[in-house]
């Protein structure tokens, strides 16, 4: 029985929900029943499943839930301490050491998520009112958010417009700020397009900035062997930071900083998630361990999640969805409006398909659409019910003809 002082103080959390509801903010997710898979048991339905992060389709790989359970055998279910006490285990060095090797540089560190990585980094190295932090305008939550925690001021320049970014490092407070550091998203998660980390690149070096590139949805993805956005570019050892998560086609749970080995000692000894949260379990490492393995001896998963990626495009295209600017697997499917996103959403998931809605404020308004990311577990078969899906729900509501 909840004490009825504790219902009182609590009464304004069901103003806030009807507010929330009204404005179609209100988030009650649906649940997995199954592992995470190109077709997944989802509410209690079989589903076409264009929703996940699990681009590699790694998430109930045979061989790496097996590297997963024998690391349980060998070091236990969890570390039970935070990395600067004793949570280092053998293992997370071990990862490290070929994050480092796949992203081309010194060293990496890792975090207990992407989040935790972004907001680690910006607050550890943003940490004087003298400094500038210059974010894209697109940039993920984490980043909003570490930037927030940062004690340096912060210019948020145009998405992906160099002309804004060049004024920004030219202005007064640029000029006179003792030390500055672009971020930028390597692939946009809600757009799918890729940041022009050439450009950026120059400029950073004509106005001495640093620059971190947060590449959740570009590690495992593109650049040669998944390397990412800046090897995409040809640009190895020319971007300071590169952050990567282990959540999306590493399919576990986890975030890490590649960069030289003065910084992840710089970050080990200060950064507030390394130091006051606990490492990940050991399966963890193991499992990103084996897709790493996997990803650089065996091309065909990387070259399935492409081919079905193009397929998938192409067909929505024909059909004549508007799959906005996306260079990637990140596929949005714009409705322009929010009930009718939801809608398009719950209509899809009755015929068998899911691939959920993005709205404001996650989109601007105007931009609300569906998001689908294809994976390289899902076959033509698949992908063809879940166009067939889309033209016969997107007829119904009228956006296509
Ligand atoms: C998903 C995402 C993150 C967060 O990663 P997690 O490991 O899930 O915490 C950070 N940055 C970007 C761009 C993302 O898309």
């Amino acid at each position: 029985m909840i004490d009825k002082n504790v219902k009182r103080k609590l009464a304004f959390l069901d103003e806030e929900i009807k507010t929330l509801k009204k404005e179609d903010r209100f988030i009650k997710p649906r649940v997995l029943h199954s592992a995470q898979k190109p077709v997944s048991i989802i509410d209690g339905k079989k589903v076409v499943n264009l929703t996940s992060n699990n681009y590699l389709a790694m998430a109930d790989n045979p061989a790496v839930k097996k590297a997963a359970i024998d690391a349980i055998n060998k070091y236990g279910v969890g570390s039970a301490a935070v990395r600067t006490i004793i949570g280092t285990m053998k293992i997370h060095k071990e990862l490290e050491e070929k994050f480092a090797r796949f992203k081309k540089t010194e060293d990496s560190i890792l975090f207990q998520s992407g989040f935790t990585t972004n907001v680690a980094v910006c607050q550890s190295l943003m940490t004087s009112e003298e400094y500038l932090l210059i974010s894209d305008e697109l940039n993920h939550a984490s980043i909003i958010d570490g930037a927030r925690l940062a004690k340096s001021p912060r210019k948020i320049y145009k998405h992906k417009d160099m002309n804004n970014l060049r004024e920004i490092l030219e202005s007064p407070e640029s000029k006179k700020a003792k030390r500055k550091l672009i971020v930028t998203d390597g692939v946009f998660s809600m757009d799918g397009d890729i940041t022009p980390l050439p450009e950026i690149v120059e400029l950073a070096n004509k106005y001495d900035a640093m620059v971190m590139v947060d590449d959740a949805h570009a590690s495992g993805v593109i650049g040669k062997q998944g390397r990412g956005t800046v090897n995409h570019y040809g640009l190895d050892g020319k971007v300071e930071i590169q952050i990567g998560t282990l959540s999306k086609a590493f399919a576990a749970v986890g975030g890490y900083a590649a960069t030289t080995k003065n910084m992840t000692a710089y970050l080990g000894s200060v950064a507030r998630p390394f130091l006051f949260s606990s490492s990940q379990p050991p399966s963890v490492a193991a499992t990103c361990i084996k897709i790493l393995d996997i990803l650089l001896k065996e091309p065909k998963y990387l070259k399935q999640l492409w081919d079905n990626t193009n397929f998938f495009k192409e067909e929505l295209k024909k059909a004549g969805f508007d799959t906005g600017e996306s260079v990637t697997p990140i596929t949005p499917v714009m409705v322009g409006d929010s009930s009718k996103a939801i809608k398009f959403s719950n209509m899809l998931f009755d015929e068998g398909v899911f691939s959920l809605y993005i709205v404001y404020p996650t989109v601007p308004k105007g931009k609300e659409r569906l998001r689908a990311i294809v994976t390289a577990g899902h076959t033509i078969k698949d992908l063809e019910f879940a166009v067939s899906k889309f033209i016969k729900v997107g007829r119904k509501l009228g956006i296509i003809n």
